[in-house]
């Protein structure tokens, strides 16, 4: 019945969803940062384009995100980095989907929430299609 206070609302998706598109339009991030949360123990990789942050309990504040590591990265752990990451975003909207579908309480948007995973998924395409694109050729 409350699962619902701790899922996004689709205006939060929205906005991710933008923050993220306008990010990494044109852009190809060179590092992977490695995060340890001293809240929580948990470590989080970002690219240098995302802002600091735990996955595990959504921590920002850079004086209790310990960096771990920075590395360059290959277009492959990119690719694998950002499937994750929008893997989780679809996981959390779809759980919300079915959150908003189950109780008539909520105010949900069936039609602004297929929209949200349709860009998601695109993004992801996106993404991972850029990437595979890059020659492979290093010299
Ligand atoms: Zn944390």
């Amino acid at each position: 019945m409350k699962s619902m206070d701790e899922l996004q609302s689709t205006e939060d998706f929205d906005q991710d969803m933008k923050d993220m598109e306008e990010r990494y339009a044109g852009k190809s991030p060179e590092y992977m940062v490695t995060y340890l949360c001293l809240k929580c123990n948990i470590d989080s990789a970002r690219t240098e384009i995302d802002p600091p942050e735990c996955f595990g309990c959504g921590n920002m504040e850079i004086e209790t995100l310990q960096i771990l590591e920075k590395k360059k990265i290959t277009a492959e752990v990119m690719a694998e980095r950002l499937k994750k990451v929008t893997d989780r975003m679809m996981e959390n909207l779809k759980g919300a989907y079915f959150a908003g579908k189950e109780d008539p309480n909520v105010d949900f948007d069936e039609d602004q929430m297929l929209k949200l995973l349709e860009r998601v998924k695109n993004l992801r395409d996106n993404v991972q299609g850029l990437e595979l694109k890059e020659p492979d050729e290093q010299s």
